[in-house]
Formats: structure tokens, sequence, C-alpha cells
């Protein structure tokens, strides 16, 4: 049974002014995907509340200063996808934001200003796991009533818990990375557009080359012999720390099961995407692990233009393979092992790689 059919008997039930409402809300909650949810809140927030403009702003810290991107997602009428901003020129110091710093450290839950020209700027910052993630800012062209303000923010509760439950959906609970269901979902719409999903997953047509890894713990299973499952848990954590240190934040990290993660990078040129594996590779050999002392990473990648999904995962596969049999704690591509003739296509036949 869907939503809307869960949902059904009351639409028909409730006074003619709710129905609208619970229409939306059975349209908000029926998404599975990130930005599919945001466009359907966006464009409640239109319809029933005729609003002019929202924006969604992301905080990031450089140097200990916080700034905030924004990003337009509705103007006059005209809904945007987050991916249709320019990511350059809308990025603004925090501090240029008084009311909602006075809003984020007073940890309320909403913040409105009423502007020169009479317009009204309401910023409801959105936390997952007591951490603010991002705001959502709606203007009005006049000041809100009291009641519009509590639908409004009624709307970006049911937004806020929706999307906590989506993410919890979409991670693995030791690490906090995404799981291996949400690379199978992303990487198999990334192979259906061919082109390479952004952060949430969404078409996006870089005219960058993606690659992907393979990354696997070396000799694993004696850290957790030795030291037991909890310092082997331990190490898992802290890979996972230096795996997302290692990358930007637009590149994607997995665990894809046990001590097996997958990266998907996106970089024009292959040195580039060969530097940026070695550097990893790097960190974890330098890294002194607690009580564990050194752990060692073996990576295969691959090119991702070419092939189906099972493809390209087990050509990334056969690579770690190559680099388990040749000492670990290095990196090896796929494409090069194959010309070189390291592998061969007899060995890529017999490798019973589980894939999705
Ligand atoms: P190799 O260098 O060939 O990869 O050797 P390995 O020991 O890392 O590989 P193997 O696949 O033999 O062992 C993987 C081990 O990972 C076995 C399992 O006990 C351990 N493991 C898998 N998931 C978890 C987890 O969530 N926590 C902990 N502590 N250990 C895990
Ligand atoms: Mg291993
Ligand atoms: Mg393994």
């Amino acid at each position: 049974m869907n939503n809307r059919e869960v949902f059904a008997p009351f639409i028909a039930m409730t006074p003619k002014n709710l129905t609208p409402v619970l229409q939306h809300l059975v349209d908000i909650t029926g998404h599975r995907d990130h930005s599919r949810l945001e466009l359907s809140v966006v464009s409640a927030l239109r319809q029933l509340m005729g609003i002019r403009r929202i924006r969604k702003l992301e905080f990031l810290t450089r140097d200990d200063v916080t700034y905030v991107r924004g990003y337009l997602l509705l103007e006059n009428d005209q809904v945007f996808a987050m991916e249709e901003n320019s990511s350059e020129d809308n990025v603004e110091l925090l501090s240029e934001y008084p009311e909602l710093v006075h809003c984020i450290e007073q940890q309320t839950d909403r913040v409105h200003r009423i502007e020169a020209d009479g317009s009204d700027v309401l910023w409801l910052p959105v936390r997952l796991d007591n951490k603010i993630v991002s705001c959502i800012e709606i203007t009005n062209d006049t000041a809100y009533s009291v009641q519009a303000i509590d639908t409004i923010h009624g709307i970006i509760e049911v937004y806020r818990n929706y999307q906590s439950l989506l993410d919890y959906s979409e991670r693995d609970a030791l690490t906090g990375l995404f799981n291996r269901k949400t690379f199978d979902e992303q990487f198999s719409r990334y192979a259906r557009t061919n082109v390479a999903p952004g952060p949430t997953g969404e078409r996006r047509n870089s005219g960058d080359t993606q690659w992907l890894a393979v990354v696997d713990i070396d000799h694993f299973k004696l850290v957790n012999d030795r030291f037991g499952h909890v310092y082997g848990d331990e190490v898992l954590i802290l890979v996972a720390n230096l795996l997302r240190s290692s990358f930007r934040s637009n590149d994607r990290i997995f665990r894809f099961g046990g001590e097996e993660f997958v990266v998907l990078v996106r970089s024009a040129d292959l040195e580039i995407a060969r530097s940026i594996f070695e550097r990893f590779r790097q960190n974890i050999e330098e890294y002194e692990f607690p009580q564990v002392g050194r752990v060692t990473v073996s990576v295969g990648f691959t090119g991702t233009s070419q092939g189906a999904p099972v493809e390209i995962l087990g050509h990334a596969d056969q690579a770690l393979y190559y680099a388990k049999q040749h000492g670990r704690n290095q990196v090896c591509y796929y494409e090069e092992l194959m010309s070189s003739g390291g592998l061969h296509v007899a060995d890529v036949a017999h490798n019973d790689v589980e894939l999705f």
C-alpha cells in the first residue's frame, strides 16, 4: 500500500482547508531521494503559503571561520534544484546574518527579520543528530502572521524528521559512511544515465571522468585476533575518518561491508586520480592507530566511463586482488594491469567476486 492510499481515508474525512496540507505531506513523505524530497517541500511551501523566495543555506568552516553557501530553490514561481545553482559566487560570512547566529547559539527552532522594504525573512535551521546541517531561508513580500509561521514551521519539521530517517537508512551505523545499499542505488542510477551522481546521488553531467576504487584493510583479521573486536571496530572508525579527510566533499565514500570501502572520485585526469588514492594510502600508513599501531590498506581502481556497474566494480576488485597478491599496501590501476599483462582476461573471467 503506498502513502497516498494510507492517507486517502483521512483526506476524504478532513475539512477542506486541511486537505491540501495532507496531500502535500503525502507527497513529501513519498520520496526516497533527498533532492526530490527537497523539491516537494519547496513546492508545498510555494502552493500553500504563496512564498516568493526560498534558499537553502549550507555551512562551511574554513580556518575556524564559518561561512554560509546559499542555494536558490524558489524565486517568483520558479523552482530550482540544488545543482542548478553555481557554487562559486554565493558564499558569505555567517556573521553577516546576526539573527541566524543568535538562533544557532540559543538553539531555537526559528528566527525572522522584517527588512526595510517590509519583506519578512524566516530562518529555520535543519538539525540531524543535534548538529545543524543546513538552514532553510524563506522570504515573503509582507510580514508573516503567527499562524503562517507555525504552518511553515510544521512543514519544515516534517521535512527534518523525514530527512533524518532517509539519512539513517542510507548510512552504516558504525562509521556513518554511506552503506552498500546506497552505493547500489546511486551507482546503478549513474550507469543508467551515464552521468556522475552528485552529492545527493542526483544526475549531474560534470564532463569529468569518475574513478571507482575498492579499498580493503590489509590483514584485518589479525587486528581482531590480536586486539579483539572492539579495537577492530575502532580501526574501522578511524579508517573511515581518514577516508573523509583524504577525499573532497564531492567525492563519495561507502562502507561496502566488513573492512572494505568504495570511493567514487571525480577527476579529469588519471594521474591526478592515482595521486589522490596514493595520498590516502600513505595517510593510512603514516597514521598511528592507538594500541594497534600500524595499519595498511590495498586499493584497486578503475575508470567508470565504460561498462555496466557490475563490470566496473569487478575491474576495481580485480586490481585490488592483484595488489593483495603482490605485497599489499599499494594502489593498482585495472586498465594498466590489463595492458601490461599483469592481469589476464582469463583471470578476470574466473574471478568470482560477489556483485550486487
Ligand atoms: P587481507 O589482507 O587479505 O584483506 O586479509 P584480511 O584479514 O583483512 O581479510 P579477511 O577477509 O580474511 O578478514 C576480514 C576480517 O574482517 C574478518 C572479520 O572478522 C573482520 N570484520 C568484518 N567486519 C567487521 C566489523 O564490523 N568489525 C570488526 N571488528 N571486524 C570485522
Ligand atoms: Mg582485508
Ligand atoms: Mg576484505
